[in-house]
């Protein structure tokens, strides 16, 4: 009885720790799963959220453009987004969609503030959902001793048989040590262009050598098949001509 009085003691001098909600906003967490923020110009329609749903309360609605085709190209039939709804009377947060979408147009919003007295009401449409998309936090600092992400690599890297002009106007200096790299890059590409034309070279004139010295291959004529003697599949052999010969 005595530890049950000291329990008591101890929590009722304690500090409250109530928040004053809705006077007071909650300090969640970057990562709260709130609501499912819409990217629309991201969507492509590809389908791929609402096929993997395990609620199936994505609804997509969309129809086909022809886009105008470029100068001497074809022209292109592109997915344009008519509708894009979730309902989160069904959804359970589970994140699927948005880990599976390959375009980034799905995110969690920890936008919180959106119940409805009615159950109907809580199928919100693409324009709220792309109002949400204002609310979703930036992504978290990359760590300072991992790797480059590979789009930035990628981004950075010179294409092939390119050498990038230095000191552009507009242009900040690039860092020692990326012209390096970028300059070795350019040597290895014209060192290895240069062996596959010297290569390609040698080869046409061994060809060319070859076709001259050598006369002309000729095939040696085939025999004449005699086309009675072959047997049908099945047939049973011929039987010999003349007097059989008794046993
Ligand atoms: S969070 Fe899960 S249940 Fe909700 S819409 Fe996305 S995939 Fe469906
Ligand atoms: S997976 Fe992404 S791009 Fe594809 S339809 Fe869904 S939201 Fe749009």
């Amino acid at each position: 009885m005595a530890k049950g009085l000291a329990v008591t003691m101890r929590h009722m001098l304690r500090k409250s720790e109530t928040q004053q909600y809705p006077e007071v906003k909650p300090d969640l967490p970057p990562r709260s799963r709130g609501v499912i923020a819409l990217v629309e110009e991201n969507c492509t329609v590809c389908m791929l959220c609402a096929r993997e749903c395990p609620d199936w309360c994505i609804y997509i609605d969309s129809h086909k453009e022809t886009l105008p085709a470029p100068e001497g190209g074809r022209p292109r039939a592109r997915n344009m987004l008519d509708r894009f709804a979730i309902d989160f009377s069904l959804c359970m947060y589970c994140g699927i969609c948005i880990e599976v979408c390959p375009f980034d147009a799905l995110f969690w919003s920890p936008e919180f503030e959106y119940a409805e007295y009615d159950i109907r009401d809580l199928l919100h449409e693409k324009d709220r959902l792309g109002e949400w998309a204002a609310t979703v936090p930036p992504p978290p600092p990359h760590e300072v001793s991992a790797e480059p992400p590979k789009e930035i690599a990628a981004a950075s890297r010179p294409a092939r048989g390119t050498a990038r002009p230095a000191g552009r106007t507009g242009e900040a200096a690039p860092a020692t040590e990326q012209t390096a790299t970028e300059q070795t890059a350019t040597e290895q590409t014209a060192t290895e262009q240069t062996a596959t034309e010297q290569a390609a070279t040698e080869q046409a004139a061994t060809e060319k050598a070859v076709t001259e010295k050598a006369p002309p291959r000729r095939e040696p004529p085939r025999p004449m098949r005699d086309i009675r003697s072959i047997r049908p599949p099945g047939s049973l052999p011929k039987k010999k001509d003349g007097p059989e010969e008794d046993a």
